[in-house]
């Protein structure tokens, strides 16, 4: 069987080598580096600087027990390191995709079996579009003199001073990452609290603790223009009805991103589309037969492992023979699991208590703090919070919300504990070794 990818990003490179595996020829089409967004200019440059910045937060501890802590930092070296790493990482992908047909140029489709990139036309039984999304701005004067992300990651210097519009998954890791550096970061966020789509109760205990770390939060603040004041520029705000600026040297515009639908001619495809993405259904299948999409281009979560997993789903519907209805997988694509890379990290999976509230569930709310686990303490990183909701009958476990070191890991336990529909009594008769952050969890749900 043959199958054209086009997109070679997590959900586009993963899902090519996951079909090779399965004896597919694939071909692979990618306009730009491989790996992506996520690779090149996401998530790992990201990481790169979130663990610098850690290691700066952790030398200004240093200090309590007399080390004297002075540092100045050569940012060249921080990006240089970063490229590194993504170099590295990169050679690494091209070196798995070796064994596929990988094309480098844009794609555009024909129809359901065939693939164009420039002169060469690509047939294949199958195709599956993974084209990804870019940074969206807001329609305001002055727009074009804020950075994306992508800039953010490819600063020469640290900013004086930051001012990041929206306080949502990007916004923050920015704003951790720079206040880490030296930056004065103040952020600026339309609703009533950061991070709106997660647990209200743990955005705000996060908002504090950012707070103390010296970031300035605005909520309820709408941004009206963006103005150049000689080498620096202005962010207009309204808040509570009232006019308000922030002076800044870098504005960092994170206010979500979009599905990147001019990067193939949809309508000309037939391939039906909405302003928030390629429609697709559970099997990730579009509106023209055998071509499927998966990850950004379909809006939804924008997430690296959920368009992996959608990928691992197009590619079970394709072995089950593409039926119309039915499982073809256990694979629960509502189960997905949510991080933020701020210091210190956040996480989510499941229903938070907003969805619990809305969805008329009885549940009940267990919780337990960092600076009660032996390990956070002695690792000088007490703050932090964990709090499982489970459902009021049954105990089974509907959604948890932690923020504190390793958030990040932590949360994939209770991800396995619902895939497993366990409840909270059955996984706390797990046991959990001792002294580590895992407790956090156990204690809550000893609570
Ligand atoms: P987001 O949707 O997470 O947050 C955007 C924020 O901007 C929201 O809080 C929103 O209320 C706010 N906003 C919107 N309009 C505004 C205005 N006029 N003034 C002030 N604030 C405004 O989007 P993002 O942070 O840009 O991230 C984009 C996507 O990338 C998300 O889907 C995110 O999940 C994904 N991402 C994930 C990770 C990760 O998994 N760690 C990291 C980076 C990005």
């Amino acid at each position: 069987m043959r199958l054209t990818v086009i997109g070679a990003g997590p959900g586009g490179y993963e899902s090519a080598l996951e079909a090779l595996k399965r004896g597919f020829d694939v071909t692979l089409v990618s306009d730009g580096p491989v790996g992506g967004t996520c690779l090149n200019e996401g998530c790992i440059p990201t990481k790169c600087l979130c663990r610098n910045a850690e290691f700066l937060e952790d030398l200004s501890m240093a200090g309590e027990f007399g080390v004297e802590a002075s540092w100045k930092v050569d940012f060249s070296r921080v990006m240089a390191r970063k490229e590194q790493v993504i170099g590295e990482l990169r050679s690494g992908v091209e070196f798995l995709l070796r064994k596929l047909d990988l094309v480098y140029g844009k794609a555009e489709i024909k129809d359901g079996g065939t693939v164009v990139v420039g002169d060469r036309e690509i047939e294949s039984d199958f195709i599956l579009i993974a084209t990804g999304s870019v940074s969206a701005s807001l329609p305001i004067p002055g727009a074009e003199l804020c950075v994306s992300s992508k800039e953010m990651l490819s600063l020469e210097e640290v900013p004086r001073r930051l001012c990041v519009i929206g306080a949502g998954v990007i916004g923050l890791e920015f704003a951790s990452i720079y206040r880490a550096f030296g930056s004065e970061v103040t952020v600026l966020e339309y609703c009533r609290d950061i991070l709106p789509r997660f647990d209200t109760d743990l955005s705000k205990r996060l908002k504090q603790t950012l707070l103390k770390k010296g970031i300035s939060i605005v909520t309820s603040a709408k941004v009206e223009a963006v103005e150049k004041q000689g080498s620096a520029l202005s962010v207009r705000y309204v808040s509570k009805e009232k006019p308000f600026v922030v002076e800044a040297d870098t504005v960092l515009m994170a206010v979500g991103r979009r599905p990147a639908l001019e990067s193939i001619d949809f309508a000309s495809a037939g391939i039906e589309t909405t302003p928030r993405g390629v429609v697709v259904n559970r099997y990730m299948e579009t509106s023209l037969p055998g071509v499927y999409a998966v990850g950004d281009i379909t809006g939804g979560i924008m997430l690296a492992h959920a368009a992996v997993f959608q990928g691992k789903r197009a590619l079970n519907h394709i072995a089950a023979g593409c039926p119309s209805s039915g499982d073809v997988d256990g694979i629960d694509l509502g189960l997905v699991p949510a991080v933020v890379f701020t210091s210190p990290e956040a996480a989510m999976v499941g229903k938070t208590e907003e969805d619990c509230v809305s969805e008329g569930l009885k549940f009940r709310v267990l919780k337990s703090f960092f600076r009660a686990n032996g390990k956070a303490k002695s690792a000088g990183a007490p703050e932090g919070y964990c709090k499982i909701i489970v459902s009021e009958e049954e105990g089974k476990i509907l959604g948890c919300h932690l923020f504190g070191a390793h958030a990040s890991d932590l949360i994939e336990e209770i991800a396995v504990a619902m895939a497993a529909g366990m409840t909270a009594r059955e996984l706390s008769e797990v046991i959990h070794p001792h002294p580590t952050l895992s407790e956090v969890i156990l204690s809550a749900l000893d609570s």
